[in-house]
């Protein structure tokens, strides 16, 4: 089925991502956590695309075994970075012969990271924009993109990186999925910027539950997601104890997925790294466990 589709048919959507898995025990690890997560009959699974290419053969593997191995919607990542658009066209194609419908439309980052100063390959596309027109002429794909309730980290302003988000849904664009935050005001404040342009393409809002308050504020540095003083005091509060830390963060998801639905998100897309656990306990305190 199309995402699209799907979401427009009203139904509370919530889904997991994954990354491409980079051995055999990444293997194993990842088909456990898909075997888990099944059960719950997702919207959707999204499987993320490396850098460059680099997990080319590797997503399209993966997100074609979902297709046709369980009874899981895949949505395929895909990025501009190192490709041309013959290239992109040949992996629009890959997708659509494995059984992948649903393509997330993403410009991906220079090497250096998000911030770096970003420059097109030579016979490529420039932004995801671009990316969203290839996809939506080509299969029919239901096209998915990036959305960024704290700004894309080098957006000039808030309402600028708005106008992206709505070019992109002129573009073909069906639904957005957002980068990980931590305020619900933020993601709210997002979706106004949207409405006020007249566009109203769902917005899924990315729920990754803190686990280990240093790697969350390295990926959060990183990716321009800045975490509240008040969440580093409420898990700083139990350092020392990791057992407590975990539970503190679990908590802390849970209160934003319920201020987020309370306040009329469409659903709910997990960052689950490949593993169940931590997502699973979260659907359990929301009452949405199989
Ligand atoms: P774009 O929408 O092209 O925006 C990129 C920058 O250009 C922004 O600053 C934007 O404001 C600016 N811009 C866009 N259009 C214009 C224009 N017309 N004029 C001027 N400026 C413009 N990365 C991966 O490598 N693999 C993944 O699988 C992956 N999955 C992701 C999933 C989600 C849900 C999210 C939120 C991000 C993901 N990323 C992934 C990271 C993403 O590639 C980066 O955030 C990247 O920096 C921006 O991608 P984008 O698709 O938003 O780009």
């Amino acid at each position: 089925p199309r995402i699209g589709d799907l979401i427009r048919a009203g139904e509370r959507s919530f889904s997991f991502e994954f990354f491409p898995p980079k051995d055999e025990a990444g293997e194993v690890q990842l088909w456990q956590a898909i075997s888990e997560f099944e059960p719950y009959r997702p919207t959707f699974v999204s499987v993320t695309y490396g850098a460059g290419g680099s997990t080319r053969e590797t997503t399209v593997r993966v997100t074609g075994r979902i297709a046709t191995e369980t009874s899981l919607t895949p949505l395929g990542h895909l990025t501009c970075v190192g490709h041309t658009r013959e290239e992109l066209e040949g992996i629009l194609d890959a997708y659509a012969e494995a059984g992948v419908h649903n393509v997330l439309a993403l410009r991906g980052d220079p090497a250096e990271g998000p911030r770096a100063e970003w420059a097109p390959t030579e016979g490529g596309l420039n932004y995801a924009q671009e990316l969203v027109e290839m996809a939506s002429a080509r299969h029919e794909f239901s096209v998915g993109v990036a959305a960024f309730p704290e700004g894309h980290p080098s957006a000039e302003s808030l309402d600028h990186d708005a106008d992206v988000l709505v070019a992109k849904a002129r573009a073909g664009a069906e639904f957005a999925v957002t980068q990980m935050f931590f305020r619900a005001s933020d993601y709210f404040a997002l979706v106004e910027r949207v409405r006020a342009r007249g566009v109203d393409i769902a917005i899924l809002p990315g729920i990754m539950p803190i686990l280990n308050l240093n790697a969350i504020r390295r990926q959060g540095e990183l990716i321009g997601t800045e975490v509240p003083a008040e969440i580093i005091d409420r898990i700083s509060a139990h350092e020392g104890d990791p057992v407590a830390v975990r539970a503190e963060g679990i908590k802390i998801a849970v209160e934003l997925c319920d201020e987020l639905l309370a306040g009329g998100a469409p659903g709910l897309h997990f960052y689950t790294l490949n593993r169940s656990k931590a997502t699973r306990e979260i659907f359990a305190a929301l009452n949405m466990s199989v």
